[in-house]
């Protein structure tokens, strides 16, 4: 079996195990679908444009791997960013549509023990690669990961899950902000940075914003009526508006109903619009 093969087993042999993969106590239910993996090359052009797009403190393949890895000789082109998407369950979904101002608990839960998921994700992959002798980071769980404020987008991170998938062929930008991939925008994004050659898979599109009926059709804008609190308009995804509305509101309101504080999640504009769990059809943004 080739190593792009082998690891998108062990990725998804990971998420189809109840004991990694739920939405905590008491709901033993998977907190994600079946996961989408792509994989981008560690001398992308792309990854060093990120500093210009995201800004200069966006770490490249390299840099993450050189500061995880101060002894290791190696060279952009060695390394390869292993990039999934975890799809939000159907009943996850449904529920969330439902909703018109605050999140459904399932979507809550998916992010505070979902993301729980994820991280045991990265780290199984981490671990699982290096019981091979390849050395792997994952770059949100190191310590060199940090939340960063940005001119250009308010927050920002030294490592964004969305562009690393757009370089992995995994999605577009929809107007929301939220990257579009062939199993929707309903999703969380997690990735490794390994020393190990692996083909890098095909980016089917050539705009950052391709698979969004907005920008490509003129069209559908579906997501600026899913949210509550005016944060979406044709010029796009305010930040600030957002934020305000996922703190103090929807802290407060997912802590006194489910006793859940440490994250929580919107997901409106995630929710009930055409690109929630594929790429959107054409005739869709009508
Ligand atoms: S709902 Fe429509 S406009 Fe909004 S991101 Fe999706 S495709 Fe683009
Ligand atoms: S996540 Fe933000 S932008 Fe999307 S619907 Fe909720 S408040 Fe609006």
């Amino acid at each position: 079996m080739s190593v792009d093969q082998w690891l998108k087993q062990v990725i998804r042999e990971f998420m189809r195990d109840p004991k990694e993969n739920n939405l905590g106590d008491p709901f033993r239910e998977p907190a994600f679908g079946d996961p989408l993996v792509g994989f981008g090359k560690g001398d992308d052009p792309l990854f060093q444009e990120m500093k210009e797009h995201v800004g200069p403190f966006h770490m490249t393949p390299l840099e993450i791997f050189q500061k995880s890895f101060p002894d290791e000789k190696v060279t952009a082109a060695e390394l390869t960013v292993i990039s999934w998407v975890l799809p939000q369950t159907e009943a996850t979904k449904k529920d969330n549509r439902t909703q018109d101002f605050y999140p459904s608990e399932r979507w809550v839960r998916a992010r505070m023990f979902g993301e729980k998921v994820n991280d045991r994700l990265r780290a199984h992959v981490v671990e699982t690669l290096q019981q091979r002798g390849i050395k792997a980071v994952a770059p949100v769980l190191s310590p060199f990961f940090k939340r960063v404020d940005s001119e250009k987008f308010v927050f920002a991170s030294t490592w964004s899950e969305r562009h690393v998938a757009f370089v992995a062929g995994l999605g577009t930008f929809g107007l929301c902000d939220g990257l579009i991939t062939p199993l929707g925008k309903a999703m969380r994004l997690g990735s490794v940075v390994a020393k190990v050659d692996i083909p890098p898979s095909p980016r089917p599109y050539k705009d950052y914003r391709e698979y969004c009926l907005f920008f490509s059709h003129g069209t559908c804008g579906k997501c600026i009526s899913r949210c509550p609190v005016g944060a979406l308009s044709e010029k796009g995804h305010d930040k600030r508006k957002c934020e305000a509305h996922l703190r103090p509101t929807i802290r407060d309101y997912a802590r006194e109903k489910f006793g859940i504080d440490q994250a929580y999640g919107c997901g409106l504009c995630q929710t009930g619009v055409p690109c929630e769990s594929k790429i959107p059809l054409v005739e869709e943004g009508k």
